[in-house]
């Protein structure tokens, strides 16, 4: 039975250096837990903050960040507008509590107003409702939105992400999106013997390219301590035939595949990308105010430096 709970968060947008290599400076999660429940999901772990556990309680006991439309605007006035802000690195923005809550769409708003630039990653085709806010945005250049699929197989998706939506619903989404703001295909995690196979992922990169994606993020899955034991009891009942496999690829401690493994799929998620002309170099949103400096110097006028932009 899911329990929903109204939550006080000490900050509602969370400075990131690791994510600095994935693009962002800062993330923003309006909720905690995800609905979607996909078994690889590494903010899993962050449940285990709550006292909770990784498994059933990620999916059934979530969290409403009620203090985020109030204290919002002060904090990003903190952020240095330079800085992009991922929102969705924790949970699906637009999972279904959204559609009661508006949160996210809260943070769509306060962004127009600050002029921050914002990645948006989710699964759900809610993101829809918000393109006449997402479409402004993206007028000048502030967002980019990350449709995550990581393949076209409706019963594999069922098992592994059971309260996401269909592939098809995905595709469409991304159509939907892409007349009026840019969308990358975020095909992460590539879960070994599951989604790796170059026959799935050249669908997959043909498909999304069709419906209107311009760049692919793709990258191996990682199993942090935590989350490892837990996905190889998911798979245990799913496949257990390839826990040995698993279990050669992450043995002990390891987070991530070994180094053969991971050097053959770069490879293949290179080529894939080429093949189906999806940039690898991922569009970085930017603030507005780099667009108004823009054309300031196009004036011809003197401008202040760019302070540590990009
Ligand atoms: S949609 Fe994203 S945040 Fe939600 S469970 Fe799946 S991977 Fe995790």
């Amino acid at each position: 039975m899911r329990k929903i709970e109204d939550w006080q968060a000490r900050s509602v947008v969370n400075r990131s250096n690791a994510g600095t290599r994935y693009g962002f400076d800062a993330s923003l999660n309006p909720y905690r837990g995800c609905a979607h429940g996909c078994h690889y999901c590494y903010a899993r772990e962050t449940h285990r903050f709550l006292g909770l556990d990784v498994g059933e309680d990620f999916v059934q006991r979530l969290f409403v960040k009620k203090n985020l439309a109030p204290r919002l605007s002060n904090e990003l006035r903190r952020i240095p507008l330079q800085q992009v802000i991922a929102l969705g690195t924790a949970t699906d923005p637009y999972q279904s509590l959204e559609g009661r809550h508006r949160l996210t769409r809260h943070v769509l708003q306060a962004v127009s107003v600050s002029g921050h630039a914002l990645t948006i990653t989710t699964k759900s085709p809610l993101v829809v409702r918000d393109l006449d806010l997402l479409s402004q945005l993206a007028a000048t250049g502030q967002v980019v939105v990350h449709i995550s699929l990581i393949s076209l197989d409706r019963g594999l998706l069922r098992a592994l992400e059971p309260g996401a939506p269909s592939p098809q619903v995905r595709l469409h989404t991304i159509e939907r999106l892409a007349v009026h703001v840019p969308v990358v295909l975020f095909a992460a995690p590539i879960v070994p013997y599951l989604t790796d196979q170059k026959a799935s992922l050249n669908d997959l990169y043909a498909a999304a390219g069709a419906a209107g994606a311009s760049a692919v993020m793709a990258s191996r899955m990682r199993l942090s301590p935590v989350v490892k034991p837990y996905f190889f009891d998911w798979l245990r009942q799913y496949r257990p035939a390839l826990l040995p496999a698993y279990q050669r690829l992450y043995p002990g401690l390891a987070q991530f595949p070994n180094q053969a493994y991971t050097q053959n799929l770069r490879s293949l998620l290179h080529a894939l990308a080429e093949q189906h002309g999806l940039a690898a170099d991922l569009p970085r949103p930017i603030p507005r105010l780099r667009l108004a400096q823009t054309q300031f110097d196009f004036m011809g006028h003197d401008s202040p430096p760019q302070q540590n932009h990009p």
